[in-house]
C-alpha cells in the first residue's frame, strides 16, 4: 500500500492552495508520518537495550527533515563530509554520527575526526594505517562474500566493493587492538528495499556469529552490531508492508539468547533511511502537454531531475491524479518528463483516469532517494521541496535550483596550465 490514506487526505484537502502559492513541481513530506514511523521503529525494538537507529542522511538530506528524526532520538548515518557537516550544523556530534564511507579520502576522514569526531565504520583493513588519530572507538564493515546474497539494489556481496571480507575480519580488529583502539563496533549492509523481514532477522544473526568468533580469537567485547538500513516500502499497491514486529520479535529473542550464552549483548544498531522517510514524501507536478503518436503520452513538469528511480532501478512509483474519482474512465499512458532521455518516465503503460493540461499529479513514495538522487543533466533543475507540519501549516525547506545555480561552477578564476610548443 503506497502513501497513506491519512497523509492522502490531508493534503489532498490543502493541495490546491499549496500548489497556487508555491507552483509546482515539488516534494512534499508529511511531518506526522515521519514522527510515527520513527516511534513505530523505536517501540519495536525497546526491549533490545541501548538501540538506535542512525538516519541514512543520503535518503533525504535535508536539515529540517533530519531536526524531526534528531528529536525522535536518531543519529545519522552519514557517507561523505558533506553529510557530516549537515549532521554537525544541526546539533549532532560523537557517537550520533556514524561515518559509513568507502574508498575513502585523506580529506574525508580528517573531517570525520575533527568536531569531537564520530563513529569511525572503516571499509577496509588497508584504511587503519592511514587514520592520522587512533580513535577510541572503529568500527568494520563486513562483507560475508559467498555466505550471503544480496539483492538488486545492492547487489550480491561477493560482486559488491563494499566491506571487509571474511578472511580478513579478525586481522583488521587485532590490527586495530594493536594500535589501541578500546571500543568495537561491526557492521554489515547487504540488502535494500528488503520487503522479507526474515532477511534482516538473518543478518543480525550472521553479526552476532561474526562477534562470538572474534571475541573468542581476541578476547575483546563489542559495543555494537550495525545490521545497515534496507528495510522495505511496499511501492506497488499489492506488496505487503515490511513485517517490523516479526522481525524485532526474532532480533530480541537473538539477542536474549546471546546475553544467556556470554553473560553481556552488544547494543543494536540500525541506519535505515527508505523506511523512515520514504512513503511520508510526495512529488507533485502538474500536466503540461498530451502527446499521441504510437503510444499515449502525458508530459508533465517535473522530469528524471527530480526523481531518478524510475529511470535508474525501473522502479514502480504509484500516481494518483488529484481530485480525479477512482471511476474516471482510464486509459494506458506514459507520464513523461522533458530530458532528451527515453528513461525519462515516472509510468511506463500505466493505466490512469484521463488528464487535462493543468490536472495535477501526485507521484508516491519519493520521501528517500528522490529528491536526493536527481541530477542536472541536460540543464534541468531539481524542484523545492516542502514540509506539511504537523499543525498543518506548509513550510518551504529548499528552494528550486535556479538557473543561477546552474552556472555556478562557471564562474570561477581563470587557470590555465600553459607549456611551450615542442
Ligand atoms: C544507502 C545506505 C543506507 C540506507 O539504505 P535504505 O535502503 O534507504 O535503508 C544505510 N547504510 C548504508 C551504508 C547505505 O549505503
Amino acid at each position: 500500500m503506497p502513501m497513506s490514506a491519512s497523509y492522502k487526505k490531508r493534503l489532498s484537502h490543502v493541495l490546491p492552495q499549496i500548489v497556487n502559492t508555491f507552483g509546482t513541481p515539488f516534494h512534499i513530506y508529511d511531518e506526522k508520518g515521519i514522527r510515527q514511523t520513527c516511534s513505530t521503529l523505536t517501540t519495536a525494538f525497546e526491549n533490545i537495550d541501548g538501540f538506535k537507529e542512525f538516519f541514512a542522511v543520503k535518503a533525504l538530506p535535508n536539515p529540517s527533515i533530519m531536526k524531526i528524526v534528531q528529536k525522535m532520538g536518531f543519529g545519522f548515518d552519514c557517507s561523505s563530509t558533506p553529510e557530516i557537516q549537515l549532521s554537525r550544523q544541526i546539533g549532532s556530534f560523537k557517537d550520533d554520527i556514524m561515518f559509513t564511507s568507502n574508498n575513502t579520502s585523506p580529506s574525508q576522514f580528517k573531517t570525520a575526526l575533527e568536531n569531537g569526531g564520530c563513529i569511525l565504520n572503516l571499509d577496509d583493513i588497508s584504511l587503519i594505517s592511514k587514520l592520522t588519530d587512533i580513535p577510541d572507538l572503529i568500527c568494520f564493515r563486513y562483507n560475508p562474500g559467498p555466505r550471503r546474497n544480496g539483492n538488486k539494489i545492492i547487489g550480491n556481496p561477493v560482486e559488491s566493493k563494499y566491506g571487509v571480507g571474511h578472511d580478513q575480519i579478525i586481522d583488521a580488529y587485532s590490527k586495530s587492538l594493536k594500535l589501541g583502539v578500546k571500543r568495537f563496533g561491526i557492521h554489515t549492509m547487504l540488502a535494500s528495499n528488503e520487503l522479507n523481514y526474515e532477511y534482516m532477522v538473518e543478518t543480525t544473526r550472521m553479526l552476532l556469529d561474526m562477534v562470538e568468533l572474534i571475541c573468542e580469537k581476541l578476547n575483546i567485547t563489542f559495543e555494537f552490531i550495525n545490521i545497515g538500513g534496507g528495510l522495505g516500502i511496499p511501492y506497488t499497491p499489492d506488496a505487503k508492508p515490511f513485517d517490523l514486529d516479526s522481525m524485532a520479535n526474532e532480533t530480541t529473542r537473538l539477542f536474549k539468547q546471546f546475553k544467556k550464552i556470554n553473560g553481556w549483548v552488544p547494543r543494536l544498531y540500525m541506519e535505515s533511511g527508505r523506511y523512515i522517510t520514504g512513503p511520508h514524501g510526495v512529488l507533485v507536478t502538474s500536466v503540461i502537454n498530451h502527446k499521441n503518436t504510437y503510444r499515449k503520452y502525458v508530459g508533465v513538469d517535473a522530469s528524471m531531475s527530480a526523481l531518478m528511480r524510475p529511470g535508474m532501478y525501473d522502479a514502480y512509483h504509484h500516481i494518483h491524479i488529484h481530485g480525479k474519482k477512482n471511476s474516471a474512465p482510464l486509459e494506458k499512458v506514459d507520464v513523461v518528463g522533458a530530458l532528451c532521455e527515453n528513461i525519462d518516465k515516472f509510468a511506463i503503460q500505466r493505466e490512469l483516469p484521463d488528464t487535462i493540461e493543468g490536472d495535477i499529479l501526485v507521484i508516491h513514495d519519493t520521501g528517500a532517494h528522490g529528491h536526493a538522487m536527481g541530477f542536472n543533466y541536460n540543464g534541468h533543475l531539481r524542484p523545492k521541496e516542502l514540509l506539511l507540519r504537523e499543525d498543518s501549516s506548509i513550510e518551504l525547506i529548499r528552494r528550486a535550483e535556479t538557473m543561477d545555480d546552474y552556472f555556478t561552477t562557471l564562474n570561477f578564476e581563470p587557470k590555465v596550465l600553459a607549456f611551450e610548443e615542442i
